[in-house]
Order: structure tokens, then C-alpha cells, then sequence
């Protein structure tokens, strides 16, 4: 999903001290097919107007012998006549004193039994109910709508997937569609914006494509009738919603008209694209097991979103982009004493849940997934994540599984050969499981050419301070050879401090003044910088010191000579 950070700054505010455990379904009963046909009706003008009738006929069975089956069901009317249990011809019958219950603070329906239900048996559990077609944006709702008549529709079998992830709409939108042999594509919308859709069904098409490549598992390829459409919404909650095959969005998102929007419009649509279509993978192809760790579907859509934008279009982002849109924003979020760490233990409610859709579950787990491909390296992340896709598809990811199969990718490229004892589970651990993150104090000691690094938790207010230990890529440069290109880290930290040397460094304080002189007449430092940072020269003995000194302040009184700033310059 893509939020915009004003709610999602309103929502981190959310959170509560006790946090209740109780909405999840927590059952033996495992779903294996839900078949669904609904029927809407619109202005009928009698009580039907704005409903529709449900049916639903649910394939399961059960781990544990059990009487119960517990469901969620929220807004749907039905009752315990509504309901059939069979074993193929034979009825299940349910309990004649209480056959059903609502809970709606937990938005739960209690099914009671007569008698238990066997493990290893298919049943068919069939309900048919009715519901409201709302008006706020939520469940099913009507946006706008013309009244024409009644149309059947039979849509193929998902591929197992999460319930969340399922959408329909009833729409008479117009799209542009482009089918490669059976891979069908389109983009979808007001008729009226039609001529918008050119570059997210330009952009769309390769992006799915890149993204098949770079996991090693073609988009299409997971089941025989998948297609990708992109649909852009007049009115919509969230910035879009990766439902499978459907994703939505709203329309100022998605459409792009180049002789009115400007080249940051561009890059918006794009980003958001990418992001949506990586969570075909990583939150739908592969679902987090809870939303404690929804960092394993968001994390990687917003890492992906730039990456492989970067990659197919990079004309509109560089990879780079991920730095400025989300490791500033991580930093901000965490460096608090409350800031929660990305796997939070602590979500359970859905305001809890809502309120972990935020920037640590988003940008941190980005950057910090960023910091990991840099680590590894691009041949051992992308294996490790084929691995992680592979293993787990059409089932539940947890951190645990995503470090196994990264881990598996570095044994398979060496990539960690080079540091020494290092484990990528607790590297990733490190970064996953606690809050926050290091400030790194670097001691260097010129007559000895040794270096002393030590971490420790940043907080923007001083007076906090804790225990936690990261273990930190270190990636460094020297002034003798000065390498921005290469991120490849030198050494992974794992303790408090660290000490190795780097032979021959020094400080060049001769350059360090020459350069200070020219940096003030280029505007890039301050006039009070270079006086803050002249203030050691009242004890250095070093004539080469001296003279860059004295040279640079003659340069500035022959500047200065004959204005009024000379005497404040004196
Ligand atoms: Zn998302």
C-alpha cells in the first residue's frame, strides 16, 4: 500500500501501552477455496437500494477436531438459517441452542456446532448474506455510478492469496491494453482521461517486466490467468493498493499528461507504479505473516520503488533518490526513546496496525534493505530473495525465512568471505528486531595511524542514552585516494568499538587551512567557520601551517582593502 506521510504521521501517534492479542482468528480451520458471487443493486428506490446479496461457499479443513468455526465478517448480514455445512452429501448440523454469534468489537462470527468437525475431511461451508454498498470509501463502496441493467460476470480461480488483497469493481471505465502472447496488461480509467495513461502503461509494462527479471520469477509465469491492470480511482483512501492483478490508485497518481505536468509529476507515477508492482512479489506472491512485520511487503516496495525506477526509466530517478526520499525521513522517526523498532511485537489492534504503517516500516526498512544489497552485493541479494520467493510463494513470509534465503545467496556468491565471522541474520537482525540506530564517533590517532570507532544510540535529545549494539557496514575514503563510487564496506562493526589502522593517514592541516581560504571565497563555508576552525593555530608551531595561513589572510585584507568589512575582518 501506498500512504501519504501526513496520515501516516497522524496514525504513528496511535499506540497503547496494553496491547490486546484477541483479532486474530487464531483457528485449526484452514480456508483452501472461497467461491463468491455477489449481486449488486443500485437506486432501486425499495430497501435493496445501495445492497447487495452475497454468497459464499468456503472449501476447508480443520487441524483439531472442533465445534467452532470462527470467522471474520464485518458489515454482512446473515443468519443461522443462512448457513449450510456439508461433508460432501451430508449435513453438518449446527447447535440448536446457540448456532451463531457476532462479536463486532473484534468483527468476529461464532459458528457452533453439534458435533466436532474431523481433521483430514473436506467440508463446504456455504452462507449466503447481504450488505451495504457504502458511501465512504470502505469495503465495497460506490464512488459514482450509472444505472444499466444487470450484467453476469465469472471471473477465473486466484492463486492462493491473502483475503485483503482481493478486489472487484463495477465500473464502466475505459483502458488501453497491450497483451503479449497471454500476458495481458492494462491501464484503466475515466473515459474522459484516457489520453493520461501513456506513460504508466508505457512505464507499467517494462517495470513488471525488470522486476520478473531481477527476482528471477516472471510476473506472469506464478499462475495460467494472472493479467495486470492499473485503475485509476476518482476517490480513494490510501495513495493506491496493491490488490493482485488489480492494483488502484488514485487517479492523480497514476495519470500523467506531459504537456501540463511537470517532470516531478512524472517521477511520482512512476515511483508509485514500481512500488505497487513490487508488492506483486513481496506482499502478495509472498504475504508477511502478520502486520508486525509489514515491513516484509512495504520494505521492499519502497526500496524497489526507486531501484528498479532507476533502472528502467533513468531519465525520471536515480537509485540514488531512496537517500533523499527516505533515509533523511528514517533518521527523523527514529531517534526518539519511543521510536519502535521495524518488527513491532506490539501490533495487534487495527489502530495499532494502522499506526505501524509508517515511516520505520517503510523508509527505515527501505533503507536499511539498501544498506543490505550494498553489504551482500547484487548477485547474493538477488539470489537470496529468488530463494526467499521461491521457497515461501502461495504462503506466509517471516524475517526469519528472508534471512535463511539471503543467507543461503551469500553462501552461494562467497559475499561475506571478506568480513570475517559475520552472519547476515544477525546483521539484519540487528537493524530489524531493535529500535533506532548508531552515531558513529571516529577517534583518529595521527602518530600511531590508528583509527578507534564507537557506537552508540542516536537520540536528538542528548540527555537519553541505552545499550543497543548494531552491527555496522563501515565504508571509509581516503584523501589519497578518494572513492565515492565503491559502497562495498570495508568491514562489518559488531561491538561497542572498534580499532584497526589505516597506514599513513594523517591530518594535512596545511591543506586543511589552504582549502578553508578557498571554500570562504567560493561561499561554500562561512566567515565564522573559518574563525571557528583557526582558533588551534594559536598553539601550532608548523611554518607550513603558518604560511597557508598567512597567505590566506593576506589574500582576504587585499580583498577587503579600502571597504568599510576590513576593520571587522582586523
Ligand atoms: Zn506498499
Amino acid at each position: 500500500m501506498y500512504m501519504y506521510l501526513l496520515t501516516l504521521a497522524m496514525l504513528c501517534q496511535a499506540s497503547s501501552v496494553f496491547s490486546d492479542t484477541n483479532y486474530r482468528l487464531n483457528t485449526p480451520i484452514k480456508p483452501k477455496a472461497y467461491s463468491i458471487a455477489i449481486t449488486p443493486y443500485f437506486n432501486t428506490n425499495d430497501t435493496n437500494a445501495f445492497t447487495f446479496d452475497g454468497e459464499v461457499d468456503i472449501t476447508f479443513t480443520t487441524e483439531k477436531e472442533t465445534n467452532l468455526i470462527k470467522l471474520h465478517s464485518q458489515d454482512l448480514i446473515f443468519k443461522d438459517a443462512n448457513i449450510k455445512i456439508l461433508n460432501g452429501a451430508n449435513s453438518i448440523p449446527l447447535s440448536v441452542s446457540n448456532p451463531l454469534e457476532f462479536d463486532t468489537n473484534y468483527t468476529f462470527a461464532f459458528i457452533n456446532l453439534q458435533v466436532d468437525l474431523q481433521i483430514g475431511v473436506e467440508y463446504s461451508l456455504k452462507i449466503t448474506y447481504r450488505g451495504p454498498i457504502r458511501a465512504d470509501l470502505n469495503g465495497f463502496y460506490r464512488n459514482y455510478y450509472i444505472e444499466k441493467g444487470v450484467k453476469k460476470e465469472i471471473f477465473y480461480p486466484t492463486p492462493i492469496m491473502s483475503t485483503y488483497l482481493v478486489a472487484f469493481m463495477v465500473s464502466e471505465f475505459e483502458g488501453i491494453e497491450h497483451t503479449n502472447g497471454t500476458k495481458e496488461f492494462g491501464i484503466f480509467t475515466r473515459p474522459e482521461a484516457l489520453n493520461q495513461t501513456e506513460y504508466a502503461l508505457d512505464f507499467g509494462m517494462k517495470v513488471v517486466d525488470a522486476l520478473g527479471a531481477y527476482f528471477g520469477i516472471d510476473y506472469y509465469s506464478t499462475d495460467a490467468h494472472l493479467k495486470l491492470d492499473h485503475i485509476a480511482l476518482p476517490d480513494f483512501n490510501a495513495g493506491a493498493m496493491e490488490n493482485w492483478g488489480l492494483i488502484k490508485y488514485r487517479e492523480s497518481l497514476l495519470l500523467y499528461v506531459p504537456e501540463d505536468s511537470t517532470p516531478y509529476y512524472k517521477y511520482r507515477v512512476a515511483q508509485i507504479v514500481a512500488h505497487e508492482t513490487t508488492h506483486m512479489w513481496f506482499g502478495n506472491l509472498v504475504t508477511c505473516h502478520w502486520w508486525s512485520n509489514t515491513w516484509l511487503n512495504e520494505g521492499f516496495a519502497n526500496y524497489f520503488q526507486d531501484y528498479i525506477t532507476a533502472f528502467v526509466d533513468p531519465d525520471v530517478a536515480s537509485a540514488n533518490v531512496l537517500v533523499t526520499g527516505s533515509v533523511y525521513a528514517a533518521y527523523d522517526a527514529d531517534n526518539t526513546p519511543t521510536s519502535s523498532p521495524i518488527t513491532n511485537e506490539n501490533v495487534n489492534s487495527p489502530a495499532e496496525i494502522s499506526g505501524h504503517f509508517g515511516t520505520i516500516t517503510y523508509q527505515k526498512a527501505g533503507s536499511v534493505i539498501r544498506m543490505m544489497h550494498h553489504l551482500i552485493g547484487d548477485a547474493g541479494f538477488r539470489h537470496g530473495l529468488n530463494n526467499y520467493l521461491q521457497t515461501n510463494k502461495f504462503t506466509s513470509g517471516y524475517p526469519d525465512k528472508l534471512f535463511k534465503a539471503l543467507d543461503i545467496g551469500v553462501q552461494n556468491t562467497s559475499s561475506l568471505a571478506m568480513y570475517p565471522n559475520t552472519d547476515i541474520t544477525e546483521v539484519m537482525s540487528s537493524w530489524i528486531s531493535q529500535a533506532g540506530h548508531p552515531i558513529l564517533h571516529v577517534d583518529i590517532n595521527y602518530e600511531t595511524d590508528n583509527v578507534l570507532l564507537t557506537q552508540k544510540r542516536f537520540y536528538t535529545n542528548s540527555s537519553y542514552s541505552s545499550n543497543e549494539t548494531y552491527n555496522i557496514p563501515i565504508t571509509y575514503t581516503t584523501g589519497v585516494d578518494p572513492d565515492f563510487i565503491i559502497t562495498k564496506p570495508v568491514m562489518v562493526m559488531k561491538n561497542k568499538t572498534h580499532e584497526f589502522s589505516i597506514p599513513g593517514i594523517h591530518e594535512d592541516r596545511r591543506w586543511i587551512v589552504n582549502d578553508l581560504f578557498a571554500f570562504l571565497f567560493a561561499d561554500e563555508v562561512s566567515f565564522t567557520r573559518l574563525q571557528r576552525v583557526l582558533e588551534f593555530m594559536s598553539t601550532e608551531t608548523d611554518y607550513s601551517v603558518w604560511y597557508a595561513a598567512i597567505r590566506g589572510l593576506n589574500k582576504l585584507w587585499h580583498t577587503y582593502l579600502g571597504s568599510e568589512a576590513l576593520a571587522d575582518i582586523e
